[in-house]
């Protein structure tokens, strides 16, 4: 492991200079992505930043109704807040269903939104990589991608984003928010991701030197009646092959509203706006549901090896619904 200088800041614009002094320099958040990553010398900053002492550990509601997220509150914090289990039900399970105990009390809001993927190539230094060495290539396309991605991906790249908090904050409209030297900003979650295109390398819309500082959830009273379910290849302790994020209204048999999103199935987690659109207004029932899973995984171009995702993704979406539109009638 390469040397590396270690400070804590104090303040938000305390953490901005320090990094802005230092083009090597990185945010640390808990540490269990990038600390891992500097492990196999595929990150190698030359200065950590810790910005776990920040005063944004909270979370708090906001004025019209919806919450709003510090980025250091850890993952095992977030799960618990009690108006977070009320209010955005999927938000608790997607976070418990991600990593382990002891990870979750170390992980933070931010740094899970900013942990990288596990394409085995990119945690493989020995291999080529576009992510990682832009234009070496990606040997996972003639390779081994039977996790990869179905949808959105290029021919330049088709990791998947592995964050289960990131998927159940895309079906609630979270808006990430920020601060640069320069002043704040703002970034709905549906964008933060850039699309794959030719640059695998550039992950996400913040500014370089971006601090995140915290999420917020906009009112939402349909994710009450949410779910978050992930389907791994161990029963724990293991990234999701596919996971939906769900929420449904029902109002006289109708679909009054729907959120989807879709976890494990791009390079960044996918809101399933065809699906919700053939949803919208139509019956309740296991006919619709299928027919709108396909109308989103039509844009789905699997490899030789993760086809079954398509199918995996189909069946969740009838799942997830039909539980869901049983519990709204009950
Ligand atoms: C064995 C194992 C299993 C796991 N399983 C799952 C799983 O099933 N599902 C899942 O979602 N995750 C899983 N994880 C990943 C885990 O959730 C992430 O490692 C964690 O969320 C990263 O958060 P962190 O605070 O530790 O980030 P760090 O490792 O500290 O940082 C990650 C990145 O974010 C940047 N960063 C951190 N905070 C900020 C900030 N405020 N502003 C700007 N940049 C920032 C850092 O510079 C770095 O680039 C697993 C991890 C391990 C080790
Ligand atoms: S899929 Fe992406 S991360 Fe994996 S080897 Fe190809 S370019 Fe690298």
């Amino acid at each position: 492991m390469k040397e590396f200088a270690y400070e804590r800041a104090a303040d938000v614009s305390g953490a901005l200079a320090l990094l802005d002094a230092d083009p090597g320099a990185r945010f640390l958040g808990g540490g269990t992505n990038l600390v891992d990553l500097m492990k196999t010398g595929v990150e190698r900053p030359a200065r950590l930043v810790d910005v776990r002492g920040l005063p944004l550990d909270r979370i708090e509601s906001t004025g019209d109704g919806g919450l709003r997220i510090g980025a250091t509150v850890t993952n095992s914090d977030l799960a618990a807040h009690p108006d977070v289990r009320r209010r955005y039900p999927a938000l608790t399970q997607a976070v418990l269903a991600g990593a382990s105990g002891q990870l979750r009390n170390m992980a933070t809001v931010g740094g899970n939104l900013l942990q990288r993927t596990r394409c085995g190539y990119f945690t493989d230094v020995s291999k080529p990589c576009n992510k990682r060495v832009p234009g070496s290539g990606c040997p996972a396309i003639e390779g081994e991608h039977h996790n990869h991605a179905i949808l959105g991906a290029s021919d330049h790249c088709v990791a998947t984003h592995p964050s289960d908090l990131g998927v159940a904050l895309t079906a609630f409209d979270a808006v990430v928010s920020y601060e640069t030297a320069d002043g704040p900003g703002e970034l709905p979650l549906t964008e933060f991701y850039l699309p794959v295109g030719d640059t695998p390398h550039l992950e996400t819309a913040l500014p370089p030197g971006a601090l995140i500082t915290g999420v917020t959830l906009p009112p939402a009273p349909v994710a009450a009646n949410s779910r978050y379910r992930k389907v791994r290849e161990r029963a724990s302790y293991a990234f999701a092959i596919g996971s939906i994020a769900a929420a449904l209204d029902v109002h006289d048999g109708v679909v009054r509203e729907v959120r989807l999103a879709f976890g494990a199935v791009a390079s960044r987690p996918w809101r399933a706006r065809a699906a919700e659109a053939a949803l919208t207004g139509g019956p309740v029932d296991a006919a619709a549901f299928a027919a709108a899973a396909d109308a989103e995984l039509a844009a789905a171009r699997p490899l030789p090896h993760n086809g079954y995702k398509v199918t995996l993704m189909r069946n969740l979406v009838v799942a997830v619904l039909s539980e869901l539109a049983e519990e709204a009638t009950r």
